[in-house]
């Protein structure tokens, strides 16, 4: 905790993002996040590459999903 308000350090806000990845954040939470991104240089990139490592793993994720079930893929049967 940075223990001003409105003011969030950049080990917060990383941490923010990163556990956005698995649970739903706050509304004060992304609002602190958005803030920084807006006056901070190093976490935008770093949320970027957060956003895209989740993309790749989702597609991954529906890859092998769709791929472990045949019933997915309806075949052409006579
Ligand atoms: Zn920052």
């Amino acid at each position: 905790m940075s223990g001003k308000f409105g003011l969030s350090t950049c080990k917060e806000v990383t941490h923010l993002v990163l556990q956005g990845e698995d649970r739903q954040l706050r509304m004060g939470e992304r609002v602190k996040i958005r803030m920084h991104l807006m006056i901070c240089k190093a976490c935008p990139i770093f949320a970027k590459q957060v956003a895209l490592m989740r993309k790749a793993s989702q597609r991954w994720r529906h890859y092998a999903e769709t791929a472990d079930n045949p019933e997915s893929d309806p075949g052409p049967k006579v």
